[in-house]
């Protein structure tokens, strides 16, 4: 985590700013994420990938449909997040508070 923030939702995503309305940004490089108020992911770059497709078979569930989301940084390319979804599921708007 970056010396320059002190509130965390995720040890890469740092946020500044009251809840609901406050900024997050990446804690490695300090790029905004999203506009203010507004989730995290919506500020990152989303790529997709099925589990099937994973190497070595271990997560695949034997539905195709779901996917591993990975959530990066869309100045730095650091990985920030990642979940598992069905295609065309929004993002889970999950966030782990530290500080
Ligand atoms: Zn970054």
């Amino acid at each position: 985590m970056s010396g320059k923030y002190t509130n965390f939702i995720l040890p890469t995503v740092a946020v500044e700013g009251s809840r609901g309305a406050g900024q997050a940004y990446c804690a490695t490089c300090a790029t905004a994420l999203g506009e203010p108020g507004a989730h995290w992911k919506t500020g990152s770059v989303l790529t997709e990938v099925a589990l099937a497709d994973i190497p070595g078979g271990g997560y695949d569930t034997g539905f195709p449909g779901v996917f591993l989301r990975h959530f990066c940084c869309p100045n730095c390319g650091e990985l920030l997040d990642t979940e598992t979804s069905e295609a065309g599921e929004p993002a889970l708007a999950d966030a782990l508070v530290l500080s």
